[in-house]
């Protein structure tokens, strides 16, 4: 170190590109260095605030010479980022709170109101750099890859982009849910899983969602059309692998589960597809104390067919959902088949009606219900749903 005069070492240092962030928006073509440097040469030096020096960037207390070193940034991110699929990007970075309040100061005592702050310089550096060595592009509303510089420590935040995957299931089983249950350990398979221990290796991903439309209980079987879900693959480092190659695996797994129609979506889908309020077909297996009467029976479902019924939250959802009278229109009610004391009765109903509910009455939480205008109280053996009426049909 050389012996510096007190004033000097009292001095502020700055570089060129400092002085020129501060007038970063004034020309187009030239850069923050090339700034700086017309500045001071038209200035002469005259009107530099007074306490400032001018030294190079290495020494700069400011930008402490980062942009000297983007080189460097980049072999390290290419270290982190080399197992990581992407094709767009976008920079983003951090710098230590006494460096922007230096860095604004300064743009305050040039008087300038027309620079920008380091972070954005960076950014768009170091965004040109990955550009030049990898020749990606920056994107700045989906990018695959995000890419946090933290120059506090000088470490690096890569973040992937979830990938959405669009399909159909059917599920032939009646005791797996739709998704994870977090507080019941007993039930560890779920239609979730299942896909998702499959996609987890093929895209190397850290977790993953099913957003499904709607959801049938556990005990209910999902048949027909399926009903339409996304998958949301959390922080893969792949990103492209075979749609087909998942269908097989998942179709293959034994695990009665059927998947189909499967594409890859985005993001904003998962809100329109939840949002989904379909009629369904159910397929209802009845069962009474007593042989069936049929006649009885076919008279009862004309009373209900093509009717409203009122719906009061089902005291088993009563903990999750609140306490309120529903309206459901029952499009169509049928008998299929009477066998002793079990009947199979279909059901075509607006979106959100409870069907076992319909059939037992709920203590009379549902009105009218099947059970009410058969007469006698019937009870629900099983329940499938048949059909989903998507595109109004
Ligand atoms: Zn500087």
């Amino acid at each position: 170190m050389s012996p510096e005069s007190p004033q000097a070492s009292r001095a502020t240092k700055i570089c060129e590109r400092c002085i020129g962030r501060a007038f970063a928006s004034v020309g187009t073509g030239i850069s923050n260095p090339e700034r700086g440097h017309n500045f001071l040469q038209g200035n002469e030096n005259n009107s530099l605030p007074e306490g400032l020096a001018i030294v190079g960037e290495d020494a700069c207390q400011i930008c402490r010479g980062v942009f000297q070193r983007l080189d460097d940034y980049f072999q390290e991110f290419n270290e982190q980022a080399r197992s990581i699929e992407f094709k767009t990007y976008l920079v983003g970075s951090r710098f230590p709170k006494d460096v922007s309040e230096m860095d604004e100061a300064l743009q305050r005592s040039l008087g300038s109101d027309q620079g920008e702050p380091i972070k954005r310089e960076f950014n768009r550096e170091f965004g040109k750099i990955i550009l030049s060595k990898t020749g990606k592009e920056a994107e700045f509303s989906e990018p695959d890859l995000n890419i946090v510089v933290d120059l506090n420590y000088d470490s690096f935040q890569l973040k992937t982009r979830s990938i959405y995957i669009y399909g159909v299931y059917r599920k032939m089983r009646r005791d797996i849910p739709q998704t994870r249950w977090i507080h019941k350990k007993d039930i560890s398979t779920s239609i979730e899983t299942v896909l998702g221990e499959i996609l987890k290796p093929m895209a190397q991903a850290r977790n993953y969602f099913l957003h499904g439309a709607g959801r049938e209980d556990v005990d209910v079987q999902m048949l027909g059309n399926g009903r339409e879900f996304i998958m949301e693959v959390s922080e893969p480092r792949i990103r492209t692998f075979s749609l087909g190659e998942l269908e097989q695996k998942v179709n293959g797994s034994r695990e009665g589960i059927e998947i189909s129609s499967l594409r890859f979506a985005s993001k904003d889908e998962v809100a329109t597809l939840k949002a989904a309020a379909n009629d369904k077909t159910y397929l209802v297996k009845v069962k009474a104390l007593k042989d069936i009467d049929r006649e009885r029976l076919l008279k009862a479902v004309q009373k209900l067919s093509g009717k409203h019924i009122y719906q009061r939250t089902p005291l088993r959802v009563s903990t999750r959902r609140s306490d309120l009278i529903r309206d459901k229109k029952l499009q169509e009610v049928t008998v299929e088949e009477t066998n002793g004391n079990i009947a199979v009765v279909k059901v075509r109903a607006e979106a959100g009606t409870y069907i076992k509910e319909l059939i037992h009455g709920d203590d009379g939480r549902t009105k009218p219900s099947l059970s009410e205008t058969y007469g006698e109280q019937l009870a629900v053996e099983s329940l499938d749903v048949i059909w989903i009426h998507r595109n109004g049909e």
